[in-house]
């Protein structure tokens, strides 16, 4: 295992990532919307999480910036990286076919939005979350690059702590005491945990 091996596969993981939400998109923008928080501070979450889920490793790949965080590639990490990728992309094939048209890339309400609360998200009430935090994961032991590995936890990690909270007053306000009665059996992103 070589850097430029370990950097492949984190391109390759996101390449097959960014496939799986294609479809889901096109769905998503021909699904009526009848309610939106959308607004400056969603738009800036979102940017968080591309910075650090995406910019930031993009750059490093294209142009070996900044080259001052390199450490030596440790083949294990590597191997485990691959690992958890794999566990990401399984949970955001089922996180899209479970949530189905009630998904979107923001905080919306669908017309017919219908709460989800089987499948994986009877596991959890935010599994796409968590698919992104083991999406962070696996770039910090994929790319051997103190600042391009740990910007994805940043990056996402100030979308998931800004956003999850109005997420689910959202949801009870949409859903009232099946949401409560929901939040109060099921974790939210670590099975039992949190
Ligand atoms: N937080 C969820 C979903 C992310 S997509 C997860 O991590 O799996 C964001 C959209 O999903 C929000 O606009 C919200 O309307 C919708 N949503 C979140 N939880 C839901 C649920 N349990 N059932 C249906 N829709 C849900």
């Amino acid at each position: 295992m070589t850097a430029t091996v370990s950097k492949i596969i984190w391109l390759a993981f996101g390449l097959v990532w960014f496939g799986l939400r294609l479809h889901p998109g096109r769905r998503s923008r021909k699904t009526p919307v009848r309610y939106s928080a959308r607004g400056a501070r969603e738009f800036a979450l979102l940017g968080a999480s591309l910075t650090g889920l995406g910019i930031v490793p993009g750059v490093y790949l294209a142009i070996h910036f900044p080259r001052f965080a390199d450490y030596p590639v440790v083949p294990v990490l590597s191997y485990l990286g691959i690992s958890v990728d794999v566990a990401c992309l399984w949970l955001f094939h089922r996180t899209h076919g479970d949530l189905g048209q009630n998904w979107s890339v923001s905080l919306d309400l669908r017309e017919r939005h219908t709460l989800v609360t089987t499948g994986v998200y009877a596991m959890v009430r935010h599994p796409m979350y968590s698919g992104f935090w083991l999406m962070a994961v696996a770039q910090v032991l994929l790319l051997p690059n103190w600042v391009a590995g740990a910007a994805g936890l940043i990056g996402f990690g100030i979308l998931f702590f800004g956003r999850v909270r109005r997420e689910e007053n959202m949801m009870i306000a949409a859903f009232g005491e099946e949401y409560r009665s929901y939040m109060r059996r099921t974790a939210r992103v670590i099975p039992w945990i949190y």
